[in-house]
């Protein structure tokens, strides 16, 4: 363990991240004071029950009073206004931080709250997992994951060094990106999947009635994957599509046009042309491997709240 890097720092809502940047920052020593807040009086309560804080406020702008570190964990569509509710609290050189999964729009929204002399930077991180809420935090969610910073041109690099050091004594990995390539990246190795997931389990819940029954019973042959990510949260996801909507765009055209190749494949009995696709999507799954973001088990993380399903 090493020394703390903040001396306080404020979480702006409380649920799966929230809640796990909290427990990761206590067993780390990270902070030496952790406060934050949750919209709803009934999350606030919670966390009151479970300890996990030294204190829990009533709203964002008290939170963050007096914080050299000031996280904002809430769906992208909330942040703006978050940002401009804490803005005249934040103390001088504070550093404000977020860990939406779209950055382009979160920079658009929150930077122009930022007053002289605090600085923004934002954050993602990719670690993740279906469930929400308070309880279904844990404190190592973020160990040996990517925390994936990305300045703007208005982020001091100070900041960005010592938010950097933050992520590291978690357990993360840290990179830093542009913001409209983090997009981007973002889009095809984690959006358009969700799409695809909420798609074809989205079909199958039109099915009429003994269809359906049948697939569930032999979902172990590979519809079972997508039920577990196409049951990820529904406002954080709707957030997601709709901020990142360019990125998620173009991913999709070139996606399609694929798909529409494979088709053809099939169509004419092109044998060859999905043995060779087939054959090289095995290599990206070895490399995935290798990488240690996988571990070679078919059932890997199921059932477990260690699964990674994001983003
Ligand atoms: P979550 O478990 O649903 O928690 C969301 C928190 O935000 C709750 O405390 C909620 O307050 C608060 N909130 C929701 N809508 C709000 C609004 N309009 N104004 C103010 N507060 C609001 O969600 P999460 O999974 O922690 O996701 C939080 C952020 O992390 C999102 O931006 C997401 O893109 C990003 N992220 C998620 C994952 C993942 O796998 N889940 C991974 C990486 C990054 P109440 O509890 O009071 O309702």
């Amino acid at each position: 363990m090493s020394g703390p890097v903040f001396n306080r720092i404020a979480v702006i809502g409380l649920g799966l991240i929230g809640s796990s940047l909290v427990r990761a920052t206590r067993a780390s020593g990270a902070a030496k004071t952790i406060v934050g807040t949750a919209r709803s009086e009934k999350t606030r309560q919670r966390v009151v029950e479970l300890g996990i804080l030294d204190e829990v406020m009533e709203t964002a702008g008290d939170a963050v009073k007096g914080a050299d570190l000031v996280i904002i964990c809430v769906p992208v569509q909330a942040t703006g206004a978050i940002a401009e509710s804490i803005a005249p609290h934040l103390a001088d050189g504070a550093i404000v931080t977020d860990v939406g999964s779209v950055k382009q729009s979160v920079v658009r929204d929150v930077e122009p709250h930022i007053p002289q002399g605090r600085f923004f930077v934002g954050g993602h991180p990719v670690a993740g997992t279906e469930y929400s809420g308070p309880d279904a935090g844990f404190a190592e969610l973020f160990q040996d994951r990517w925390c994936i910073l990305t300045p703007s041109e208005k982020s001091s690099p100070e900041a960005v060094e010592k938010l950097s050091a933050f992520w590291r004594t978690l357990g993360s990995n840290v990179e830093v990106m542009a913001p409209d390539h983090h997009d981007l990246v973002l889009a095809i190795t984690s959006h358009i999947p969700h799409l695809i997931a909420y798609n074809i389990v989205g079909t199958v819940a039109d099915l009429e009635t003994d269809t359906r029954s049948k697939v569930i019973q032999y979902s172990a042959s590979g519809f079972r994957d997508f039920t577990r990510i196409a049951a990820s949260d529904p406002t954080m996801w709707r957030d997601i599509f709709l901020a990142n909507r360019e990125a998620v765009l173009e991913m999709l055209g070139r996606f399609s046009e694929d798909l529409a190749g494979l088709q053809r494949a099939i169509r004419r009995g092109e044998g060859d042309v999905l043995f060779d696709l087939f054959s090289r999507t095995r290599d990206i799954r070895r490399n995935i491997i290798e990488a240690g973001q996988e571990t070679p088990e078919p059932d890997f993380g199921r059932g477990r709240p260690t699964s990674s399903s994001e983003d």
